[in-house]
């Protein structure tokens, strides 16, 4: 069963490349307005133009937002206009790793880059607009997870830590919510092959390619279609916990490679 969902306001973090993309081209397309956030505004900027040629009917603002940084969310939530105040879905997808270490050698840098991001952003940006939520009694979080959140891998402490951590989060959230309308899904990825691996391997695009090749990898589009489909349902339907991998893969270290 297909269902419209139109005239919504959405809140994308991390839309300018990847899922977030993805995710504001399937939202904006099929006749919702979406705020597209991250630091790139140049991207950003670039993204708008592409929503609007294909969809001039509905808003698209574009703002810069760094969801590890009070300020930077303090300035955005002021520069939100009037009437894209009320967001009705957010999507909580800004994110990254950086590295593959051994505890031992994690530097503090990486540590609190990818907890204030994926843990502290997360947090700050659902404390912002929750109460408006619960206020009109309506609403739709996503939180950008990853099978990493569950089912954890040597090297990967920070990453998998920062992902349970929206694990948990997401859970409680729920618990908290469940007697108002306010949905909230918990969206779990295996391999997509976006941007995510080139900044986890500081740039280098050869090494970036390895964790996908001889398989076909999930592509951003495809968790966006998986993201429009639970916002999709109607009201009384709430899809608590979505996990995506790609046909060869059954978990971070099991994967059929050709
Ligand atoms: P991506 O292409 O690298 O996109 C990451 C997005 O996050 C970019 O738009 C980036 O924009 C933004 N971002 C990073 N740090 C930010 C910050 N401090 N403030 C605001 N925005 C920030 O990777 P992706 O695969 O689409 O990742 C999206 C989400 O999916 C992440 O939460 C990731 O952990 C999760 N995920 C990915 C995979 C995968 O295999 N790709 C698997 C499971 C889960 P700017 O650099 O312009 O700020």
């Amino acid at each position: 069963m297909f269902r419209q969902l139109a005239n919504k306001i959405v809140l994308i973090t991390g839309a300018s490349t990847g899922i977030g993309e993805a995710c504001a081209k399937i939202f904006h397309s099929n006749g919702n307005h979406v705020i597209i956030t991250a630091r790139r505004l140049d991207k950003l900027n670039a993204l708008k133009e592409e929503l609007l040629k294909v969809n001039k009917n509905s808003k698209v603002l574009a703002l810069e937002l760094d969801v590890s940084c009070e300020d930077s969310l303090q300035r955005f939530v002021k520069d939100l206009p009037d009437d894209m105040k009320d967001i009705d879905i957010l999507i909580n997808n800004a994110g990254c790793a950086i590295g593959v270490d051994p505890v031992a050698n994690i530097l503090a840098k990486d540590l609190n880059q990818v907890l204030d991001t994926n843990v502290k952003g997360v947090f700050n940006v659902t404390r912002e607009f929750l109460p408006s939520m619960i206020k009109l009694n309506r609403g739709h979080i996503f939180n950008i997870s990853s099978i990493a959140g569950s089912m954890w891998y040597p090297n990967g402490s920070i990453y998998c830590a920062s992902k349970a951590a929206i694990n948990a989060f997401s859970d409680v959230l729920r618990k908290e919510v469940v007697a108002t309308k306010i949905r909230v899904t918990n969206v779990c990825p295996g391999l997509v092959e976006t941007d995510f691996s080139v900044v986890r391997f500081g740039g280098d695009v050869e090494k970036a390619k390895v964790p996908y090749k001889g398989i076909e990898p999930l592509t951003a589009e495809d968790i966006a279609d998986n993201i429009f489909y639970c916002a999709s349902r109607p009201e009384h339907v709430q899809i608590t916990e979505i996990t995506i991998m790609a046909n060869n893969q059954a978990s971070p270290s099991v994967i059929h490679r050709n």
